[in-house]
């Protein structure tokens, strides 16, 4: 079947022990490996070694991992690629902590993705025999899971050709600047899963992260994290409020290097034969922020 899901995140941050206060002790990640300037954590209900990686020195987004679902996926993905232009490159056991060999592809917006048909499992904090509903040790957020991330791209359009053709993933949803033929494409909702995205794009410079996401359970869970947010002086970009697209609920806040962060809540199941929706650009800020609609400055300019 190919991709399965977003597996690791692994990002750039200024100063990695301010980091980890705000990812262990606000978002309640648990620290899995530690290098010197690297950091490996894991959220409670993820069954794999880890989802994210924070590496010192600058901001943003050094790579994204996701996970194929056999050995295979990986020849016939490299096929694709390498007929679609894209520059790839065979990757080792032991090039990332706990991964298995697999391939490194430079997205047409340059940023990296690495697909691997294994990882070391260590467990979820409830495992798998007779589990409780949620560990009672929670710290802080107390996130469950990584969800997505959204980059952006100079050229959205051979983005999501290149995801849909190489990668097999399907847009949930999509933004054009008009309906009909003449409509470009700004930004793209795509999964390979059944949650409405495991990566989305908007049209901006190309390299560039914009967001990476936990999913949480509901309205108030979001609620709460936002709670935890103003007790730990976290800083928020919007929210609490929802998407038009996805129809998720969600904060969008900032890790202290300035990465974008975002719990998000409640987008519906898809399916592959699920017609794609379409939004029109003036209706890009409802399709964003339902119930404000309204971009603020900062969502569209701040990227790391
Ligand atoms: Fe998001």
């Amino acid at each position: 079947m190919g991709v399965m899901r977003l597996g690791y995140v692994h990002t750039r941050v200024t100063d990695l022990t301010e980091s980890l206060h705000h990812y262990h002790n606000t978002l309640g990640m648990q620290v899995m490996a530690e290098e010197p300037g690297k950091a490996y954590l894991k959220a409670w209900d993820e069954y794999d070694h880890h989802s994210v990686v924070l590496e010192e020195g600058g901001v943003g987004l050094v790579k994204l991992g996701y996970k194929v679902e056999r050995a295979e996926d990986i020849d016939q993905i490299e096929i694709r690629a390498q007929r679609f232009g894209t520059i790839t490159e065979r990757m080792s056991k032991g090039d990332n902590l706990a991964v298995s060999d697999g391939l490194r592809i430079v997205l047409p917006s340059e940023h990296v993705i690495e697909l691997y048909h294994d990882v070391e499992q260590t467990g979820t904090a409830t495992g798998t025999l007779n589990p409780e509903a949620w560990p009672r040790d929670l710290v802080g957020v107390g996130v469950p899971r990584v969800d997505h991330a959204l980059i952006t791209a100079e050229d959205p359009e051979t983005l999501e050709r290149f995801f849909t053709e190489v990668l097999d993933f399907r847009a949930s949803e999509r933004v054009v600047t008009e309906q009909g033929d003449d409509g470009q494409l700004i930004g793209s909702w795509m999964f390979c899963g059944n949650s409405p995205h495991d990566i989305a794009f908007i049209k901006g410079p190309n390299a560039k992260l914009h967001h990476f996401a936990y999913s949480l359970t509901d309205w108030n869970e979001i609620l709460r994290a936002g709670d935890l947010f103003a007790m730990d002086d976290v800083s928020v970009d919007i929210g609490p409020t929802r998407h038009g697209i996805t129809r998720g609920t969600t904060i969008y806040f900032f890790d202290p290097s300035g990465n974008r962060n975002e719990v998000f809540a409640g987008g519906y199941t898809t399916f592959r034969d699920f017609p794609t929706i379409t939004w029109t650009a003036d209706q890009l800020a409802k399709g964003i922020f339902y119930i404000g609609r309204e971009l603020n400055e900062r969502f569209t300019s701040v990227l790391t």
